[in-house]
């Protein structure tokens, strides 16, 4: 083994971050000098924690503050707008400003003695019923990213959904579909100081929504919202909850669920004090509905027209099962929030049924065997759940396992000592270059008296990345 360790990072969110900051540590505990990059393909690191957590949520975003330490560490380069894929034949393509550069996982094998995929889950669960990617029926990943200012999306992209539809329904009722009807009830007041992109702001302000449908196949007791994002619903300036109170009649399986776990008994409770709030006569109403599975989207002339549901009960087990009446609601669009779901990169082991790369102990798996070298932490790891700070420990679980690879020699080592970073040319985003994205949009927030005004574009994010170069 050499006596420098490089080891390349793939995905430079939380889960990417941390195992790059438990790397540093077990190279201060072992005496070894393991240097590190962090590759992404977007020009701004962080991840979800930038394009996943929503830009109200100012206290979680800050962990940003906390991961950019440990980018500005000296054995760690942040390697933005490259992606890695599997396709042999591309070895390495230089990025420039309306390009992404490219490098494959051959050549990363090559040039590392190690590499930890932490990719995430970049994309959305389908629900496979008729209708639901016609046009007005979209998934919550999209609009996430189109809100929180992701640049592969069109800054444009809702406008036309937004200005249109009085209705929408909301289909899945976990922190995701939380987070997308509090942005949308939300009055552009309350979201001013935020970081979300002047045109994001502006689209949202200007959004003819005043009934959201938020829909749950099974009861209060089995939504997997936590207890203070669902309050939160109830705290809006202009949109009030609108509930059934016969949905608080639990079950057996519910009733158990709730007496077994504090959450769910908040949970619940907090629904319970929303059926006997008097109606506030608001703006915008936010219609919660339970025990109703989605089983198509309602298209007319090619538009969105209704949502039709089929009422559903719970099993002993808490399974639910179709009961065969189905109803259509009327709306004017859908944004689906079942959850999100990993992409296999061509040439590496996936499970295609759980989205996610096998592993034990963080190894990527193959054929019951551990592929030398390669790893997996977070989403792309144990699937799209937890908390942020879930990632850490997981994180430290697979570094534990690299670093016990490097002591006992099973490491493979890197054939040639090419630099990525080079190979991929000026237009790759160094953390000086994603320091200077960061002074810009501080600068732009500025000027609007908030924090932050995030940078939607990628070839501005770039070019004023990579200006002094
Ligand atoms: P999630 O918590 O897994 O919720 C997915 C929802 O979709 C569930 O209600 C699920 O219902 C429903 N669903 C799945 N398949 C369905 C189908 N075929 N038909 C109808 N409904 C279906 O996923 P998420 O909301 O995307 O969140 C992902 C992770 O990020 C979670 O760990 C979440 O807590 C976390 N997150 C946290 C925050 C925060 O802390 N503020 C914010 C956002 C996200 P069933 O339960 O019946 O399957």
């Amino acid at each position: 083994m050499p006596s420098v360790v490089r080891v390349a990072i793939v995905g430079a969110g939380p889960a990417g971050i941390y195992s790059a900051e438990a790397l540093t540590k077990g190279a201060v505990e072992s005496g070894r000098q393991i240097e590190i990059d962090i590759i992404d393909r977007v020009p701004s690191p962080f991840g979800l924690v930038r394009y996943g957590v929503a830009p109200d949520h100012l206290s979680i975003r800050s962990v940003r503050d906390t991961l950019d330490r440990v980018l500005a560490e000296p054995n760690v380069r942040f390697l933005g707008n490259i992606e890695v894929t599997g396709d042999a034949s591309v070895g390495v393509e230089s990025a420039s400003l309306g390009r992404i550069g490219r490098v494959s996982i051959e050549r990363l094998r090559a040039n590392y003695d190690a590499i930890i995929f932490c990719y995430g889950a970049a994309t959305d669960r389908n629900l496979g019923i008729p209708g639901e990617n016609c046009v007005g029926s979209l998934s919550a990943t999209q609009f996430v990213n189109w809100y929180t200012g992701h640049p592969d999306t069109a800054p444009d992209a809702w406008d036309s959904m937004l200005g249109s539809a009085r209705s929408i329904a909301v289909l899945g009722v976990g922190n995701v579909a939380v987070d997308v009807v509090r942005v949308l009830a939300k009055d552009r007041t309350e979201l001013e100081h935020t970081d979300m992109p002047e045109h994001v702001l502006g689209a949202l302000g200007e959004s003819v929504v005043t009934d959201i449908h938020l829909i749950g196949r099974r009861g209060p007791a089995e939504a997997s919202w936590t207890t203070k994002e669902l309050r939160e619903l109830g705290e809006l300036a202009n949109a009030e909850v609108v509930v059934d109170p016969s949905v608080l009649n639990l079950g057996e399986s519910s009733r158990r669920l709730v007496e077994s776990s504090k959450v769910v008994a908040r949970n619940v409770e907090v629904i319970r004090q929303w059926v006997q709030q008097p109606p506030r006569q608001t703006k915008k109403r936010i219609h919660l509905h339970f025990f109703r599975r989605p089983t198509q989207v309602v298209v007319v002339d090619g538009a969105v027209a209704g949502v039709e549901l089929e009422e559903t009960a719970l099993s002993q087990d808490g399974q639910v099962s179709g009961l065969g009446q189905l109803h259509v609601m009327p709306v004017d669009a859908v944004i689906r929030s079942v959850g999100y779901r990993g992409l296999p990169i061509p040439g590496l082991p996936f499970d295609d049924s759980r989205g996610v790369i096998p592993h034990v102990d963080g190894r990527v798996m193959e054929d019951g065997a551990p592929v030398p070298g390669m790893y997996v932490a977070g989403w792309i790891k144990r699937g799209p759940s937890g908390i942020i700070g879930t990632n850490k420990k997981d994180a430290v679980n697979t570094v534990a396992s690299v670093l016990a690879d490097l002591e006992s020699g099973t490491l493979p080592t890197r054939k040639s000592s090419e630099d990525v970073a080079e190979l991929t040319g000026s237009a790759v985003v160094s953390h000086e270059g994603w320091q200077r994205i960061d002074a810009a949009e501080r600068a732009l927030g500025t000027t609007r008296s908030r924090e932050r005004t995030t940078i939607h574009d990628r070839v501005d994010s770039i070019s004023i990345a990579t200006q002094a170069l």
